[in-house]
């Protein structure tokens, strides 16, 4: 006897995948929309089955080392369905009668998870809209003034790729370690404004697309002389980098799986002394092994301030004498040397960097 294999949907938001039917099983692919390359992110619903469902992938690299991320309480929360890490290509989720499971490839996160975070959190943060997406959304922008004398601020973005959601929980760790430098004290940390845009590509994150090398260009290639979005547009006009000394965190996420994609890492540039300004940061963050980064130097026109062209927005920010650190940071998807990747591990390794950033404002 075939198994019933179960209804398939795409979430409400945050959702991609191209689910297919065999005899007694699913095929799923990611769906990679308007990019180009080799992308990994998906997000299904399936609902309604008698028992185990087995998924088969439709092409290597779409599951992380302990498997798909997986919710059964409607988004709330996920855990990953492997103990033992293993390179898979297919799984088998049980699905029960009336039952409504959602999987992914990482711990998705939209515009619900932001709130949720501010509703626990957000406390003494102003919460802006500075501008509407295409798709008339607000771009979401967050702002923690100085307590007292402006002396330094830190401007801090996530989602300039879509679907980098681990990218926003780091974002939420470095504000919560702000918070908890001032609490203590902290002199720098209460003259150092917060100013942070955790989900840039809003449309993207919540339509549940790769967003990463979209065709002609993604929303961290428009920072050169052509601005397509929104977003990057109106980070651009904000007075953030005009008159004192700035630190810019530009938060993201490598591929799925496999030695370079499951660590920590600072991208630094070919700019003059801008690796060294980036290793002096990365000592700082310490850690232990799940939170302590390598620094890879990217010397490329597209992360260089004198690019013509596509541009990151890091290199965009460099070119402002102010600004005294601008990187992009990479956390995993998936897995993190060795161990399983959770709000925990990234909320974590967000604090850490909150903490060495006295090293560059104090
Ligand atoms: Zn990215």
């Amino acid at each position: 006897m075939t198994p019933s294999l179960p209804v398939v949907a795409l979430p409400r938001a945050t959702g991609n995948g191209i689910v297919g039917r065999g005899e007694g099983w699913l095929s799923l692919d990611r769906d990679l929309r308007d990019s180009d390359g080799d992308r990994w992110y998906w997000h299904v619903r399936l609902t309604d089955a008698d028992g185990p469902v087995e998924v088969r992938m439709a092409r290597p690299g779409l599951i992380g080392g302990f498997g798909p991320a997986i919710s059964r309480d409607g988004g709330a929360h996920y855990s990953w369905l492997a103990d033992r890490y293993a390179v898979r290509d297919r799984f088998i989720v049980d699905v029960g009668r009336g039952e409504d499971v959602l999987i992914s490839a990482t711990l998705p996160y939209g515009r619900s998870d932001l709130h949720r975070f501010l509703d626990e959190a957000g406390e003494g943060m102003e919460r802006t809209t500075v501008v509407l997406s295409e798709a008339g959304r607000p771009v979401p922008f967050l702002r923690l003034p100085a307590a007292g004398r402006l002396r330094s601020r830190l401007v801090l973005t996530a989602r300039h790729h879509a679907c980098e959601a681990i990218g926003s929980l780091v974002l939420e760790g470095v504000v919560l370690g702000m918070l908890d430098l001032r609490r203590n004290g902290v002199e720098w940390a209460a003259h150092t404004e917060v100013a942070a845009y955790p989900i840039v590509d809003v449309d993207g994150a919540e339509s549940g697309d790769q967003g990463k090398a979209r065709r002609p260009h993604d929303h961290n290639r428009d920072y050169g002389d052509v601005n397509r979005y929104a977003a990057v547009r109106a980070i651009r006009a904000a007075p953030l980098f005009d008159d004192v000394p700035v630190a810019v965190l530009d938060l993201h996420t490598p591929g799925l799986i496999g030695p370079l994609e499951e660590r920590p890492f600072l991208v630094a540039s070919g700019d003059a002394g801008d690796e060294e300004v980036v290793s002096s940061f990365a000592a700082g963050i310490g850690g232990g092994p799940q939170a302590d980064p390598a620094v890879m130097v990217f010397d490329e026109p597209w992360n260089s301030t004198s690019g013509e062209g596509a541009r990151c927005f890091a290199a965009w920010a460099r070119n402002h004498p102010t600004v005294r650190l601008a990187t992009s940071v990479e956390y995993p998807n998936a897995v993190v040397r060795g161990m399983p990747v959770s709000r925990g591990t990234a909320v974590r390794f967000g604090r850490r960097l909150a903490d060495a950033l006295g090293r560059v404002l104090d």
